[in-house]
């Protein structure tokens, strides 16, 4: 018999039994600008250690992984577009994976890019398990940048932070040196400071990314603050700043290496537009079909019973409840009350 504590379970949704938005997961994200998120899977190969969304193989907390199909998210896409009716859209497509492991990447971004508004698709990954020909379908099929996620440049602290000895951050560099030579997708990268952990290594990557051709139209590095989160992970030894401290310090090397780290958001044309309605108020009661395994364990997809069939108006909510009810709670109704919402994610409790 299979032992479910350890049995992590790959779904694949490809109908229209999930709704695109309502989950950090996989599907669509919108934080009411002009940029949507677009997330086809949850797979990563590595095991950062401090991956603030626990991916990768040596995750204790993940009971499913995610893979959604192309056409569901162009059609989200497309319809998304048009409800916020301004031409100047970029498509991000990130995750909690890396996207560089999904298999339709090129028809994605290739159907993506058919929609006359967007205007821009980048992309977050550690690149590592792309090659050159792989990056040139991705330039023809219309990528623009990608969002390099690389924090040393050290072979032994990138493994050791990768938590796998697969991660070669020499083959990183090559791609990224292949990338800017010969396709027109920029490279931008966006280290996380790892206080006590990859301090002095930041400050290599500032003065390589500045003086390496990256950035052509958009800041060569992004320097992200380490949040810690509930389910992810946090390295030993690790100090964690609050947003004063970090601007501070990310200020101090500016000074010190005399090159700009700090930005604002015009400088990636991000505006505020029109948001997706929220469409259910905390405390509401819904009834929802539990339609199979959430992300975490003791997560539960659920989409409700009275839909519209409609990316602007349908949400999957998550529904938190004992794992142990599995076999009695996949493919049945129940009623649920809605408990948080950030940005339509929408989390919920039977009641
Ligand atoms: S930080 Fe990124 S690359 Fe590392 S385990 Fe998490 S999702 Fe994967």
């Amino acid at each position: 018999m299979l032992n479910k504590k350890f049995y992590k379970k790959l779904i694949y949704i490809n109908d229209f039994s999930v709704p695109m938005v309502g989950s950090l997961a996989f599907g669509i994200v919108d934080r009411g600008t002009n940029i949507i998120e677009v997330r086809p899977t949850t797979i990563c190969g590595l095991s950062c250690i401090f991956c603030s969304v626990n991916a990768g193989p040596k995750s204790k907390v993940r009971w499913a992984e995610f893979i959604v199909s192309k056409d569901l998210l162009i059609d989200a896409v497309n319809e998304i577009v048009r409800y916020k009716n301004v031409n100047n859209i970029e498509v991000h497509i990130d995750g909690m994976g890396d996207p560089g492991n999904y298999k339709d990447l090129v028809e994605l971004v290739q159907g993506i890019k058919s929609i006359a508004s967007v205007k821009t698709i980048s992309m977050q990954t550690r690149l590592y398990m792309l090659n050159e020909k792989k990056i040139k379908q991705l330039e023809e099929a219309g990528l623009d940048r990608f969002n390099v996620s690389i924090d040393s440049l050290d072979p032994i602290l990138t493994k050791r932070l990768a938590d796998n000895e697969i991660y070669e951050v020499s083959k990183v560099l090559e791609l990224i040196d292949y990338t800017l030579k010969n396709t027109k997708i920029d490279v931008i990268i966006s280290p996380v400071l790892l206080e006590n952990i990859n301090d002095e290594e930041i400050k290599k990557l500032v003065i390589w990314a500045y003086n390496s051709g990256l950035g052509k139209k958009w800041p060569p590095i992004l320097i992200q603050k380490f949040i810690p989160h509930k389910r992810g992970r946090i390295p030993k030894g690790i100090h964690i700043s609050n947003w004063k401290e970090f601007n501070e310090k990310l200020h101090n090397i500016e000074k010190e290496l005399g090159y700009k780290l700090l930005f604002d958001s015009e400088v990636f044309n991000i505006t505020r537009v029109r948001a997706l309605p929220i469409v259910y108020d905390i405390g509401e009661k819904v009834d929802v079909k539990i339609i199979d395994r959430g992300i975490f364990k003791g997560e539960f997809l659920g989409a409700p019973i009275n839909r519209s069939y409609s990316n602007i108006e349908d949400r999957v909510i998550t529904v938190v409840a004992p794992s142990e009810l599995e076999d009695s709670l996949v493919g049945s109704k129940v009623k649920v009350r809605i408990i948080d919402n950030n940005d339509n994610i929408y989390i919920a409790r039977i009641q």
